[in-house]
């Protein structure tokens, strides 16, 4: 713990400190607040810059292009391997679709190594694939001598077919040398090789793709895939004769394509967003400064560091903690999002649970309670603001395409990601906030569906689809 030096100690906490705290608070409120107003300019933003993206005109919306034109039926039938690279874990799934909307799956996690977030990630790929054929007997498909193999990559890939990208850049932490402008496919291909696996992969996805076409297996009115994760992302259909910029060779037979929006770079030029010096400080030491910068307001890898930049901003006046901090809470990301998640859940009366994760996961010692209030409270301005955010970007979405909101069948949206399922009334914000801009009557045909582990059997099902 730090050592108290000279602060003024003997100070007992007086009315006029109770007010300046509040003072402090307030200032944090005004900054963090997302009106309902700046929801609907946000809303505009998107389409105009969705617009500029499908026409291949600047915007800060790479709307990248799938090349996933098929939407899934539920009669899709086979085994196929998948592979689902996340912000933090790698997971190897052998997936089984068996025809009536239903699969079975068998499948490994891997956490995600620094080793290999920073240098070694292909031949770590290889390695768990190794050790899962291995252990769950995989057998190679007779009639192709290899097995296929769907594989759902949660960076940003320029497509240029169902089975080849070449990475646009990483994020999320990751900062392997040598990757950036090539091509993905190939790379884990060739690490394959290195460790003579008889696998093949068929189908390049995002994971938001891999969501959607999960949702879109039991669910044929499955319209958008979303991830609120580690990181956060979003793709639709669209109109084929929308996406001005595609120029492949069945631009004239096909009718719509999954755009994977890539929309954690909204508003990278900050001319709207709600930013904060607390956001700046996480910028300006992240490898991909100025850069993500919806995502870093929104995702589960960034909320608790602003929310550690915040604290800290009080702590250093003295307003928290009697001005005392911790190694653990001096560090940089040493406040996780999931404390967050754990803190603003606690109603309890003497906030015991803000109390556990103040004095024994950050090591700050006799907290009072004003203390865990405090904490509490800049906890939820930095979680409510990513709520809202979350919850324009996928309103603005769904109004791109109000007429299918209009139609009887409604619309479904596949969601993914541990800020959904984890973070305290996520989902039910989303819901209030829908109501609010698309209005109550759009709002009660949306269906909001766990896509859960969806980006391993969406790519399962892509693989599907593109072999046959
Ligand atoms: C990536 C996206 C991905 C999203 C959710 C973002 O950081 O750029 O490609 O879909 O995270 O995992
Ligand atoms: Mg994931």
């Amino acid at each position: 713990m730090e050592k108290l030096v000279h602060l003024n100690s003997a100070r007992s906490r007086g009315i006029h400190e109770d007010e300046r705290v509040e003072a402090m608070l307030k200032e944090l409120e005004e900054e963090f607040m997302v009106s309902d107003e700046k929801m609907r300019d946000i809303i505009k933003e998107f389409h105009q810059e969705m617009d500029n993206g499908l026409k291949g005109k600047e915007s800060s919306l790479p709307m990248i292009p799938s090349y996933v034109t098929k939407r899934p039926t539920g009669k899709e039938k086979g085994s196929y391997l998948a592979l689902d690279l996340g912000g933090t874990n790698l997971r190897v799934c052998l997936v089984q679709l068996k025809g009536d909307s239903t699969f079975d799956m068998e499948q490994m996690k891997y956490p995600i190594p620094a080793e290999a977030k920073a240098s070694t990630l292909f031949e770590f790929i290889a390695d768990c694939v190794e050790k899962f054929l291995f252990l769950h007997k995989v057998p190679v498909d007779p009639s192709l001598g290899y097995v296929p193999c769907g594989f759902t990559f949660s960076f940003p890939v320029n497509q240029t077919g169902i089975k080849r990208g070449n990475l646009v850049m990483w994020n999320k932490g990751f900062s392997v040398p040598n990757a950036v402008g090539r091509d993905v496919v190939n790379m884990t291909q060739d690490a394959f090789m290195r460790h003579h696996l008889r696998v093949k992969i068929v189908a390049l996805v995002n994971d938001t793709v891999g969501s959607l076409m999960t949702s879109g297996y039991s669910f044929p009115n499955a319209q958008m895939g979303i991830i609120f994760g580690t990181g956060t992302n979003a793709c639709y259909w669209e109109k084929a004769s929308k996406i001005e910029k595609y120029n492949g060779d069945d631009k004239d037979s096909i009718d719509e394509m999954v755009i994977n929006m890539e929309w954690g770079a909204f508003d990278n030029a900050l001319k709207l967003l709600p930013y904060t010096p607390y956001d700046n400080k996480l910028n300006r030491k992240s490898p991909n400064f100025g850069l993500q910068s919806y995502e870093k307001m929104i995702s589960g890898m960034y909320l608790g560091e602003v929310a550690r930049n915040a604290l800290l901003w009080m702590i250093d006046r003295r307003a928290l903690f009697g001005g005392r901090s911790s190694t653990e809470l001096n560090t940089g990301y040493g406040f996780d999002t999931s404390y967050v998640s754990t803190i603003v859940a606690d109603e309890s009366a003497d906030l015991e649970e803000v109390r556990v994760v103040i004095e024994l996961s950050l090591n700050i010692p006799e907290t009072t309670l004003k203390d865990r209030q405090t904490v509490k409270r800049v906890c939820r301005l930095v979680g409510d603001r990513a709520k809202k955010l979350s919850a324009a970007a996928m309103c603005a979405v769904l109004l791109w395409r109000p007429e299918l909101l209009d139609s009887e069948e409604g619309v479904s949206v596949g969601i993914d990601g541990s800020m959904y399922q984890f973070y305290p009334e996520f989902e039910e914000s989303l819901i209030e906030e829908s109501k609010k801009f698309l209005g109550e009557e759009r709002a009660s045909r949306l269906k909001l569906v766990l896509s859960k582990d969806g980006s391993g059997v969406g790519a399962a099902i892509v693989a599907m689809i593109a072999t046959n």
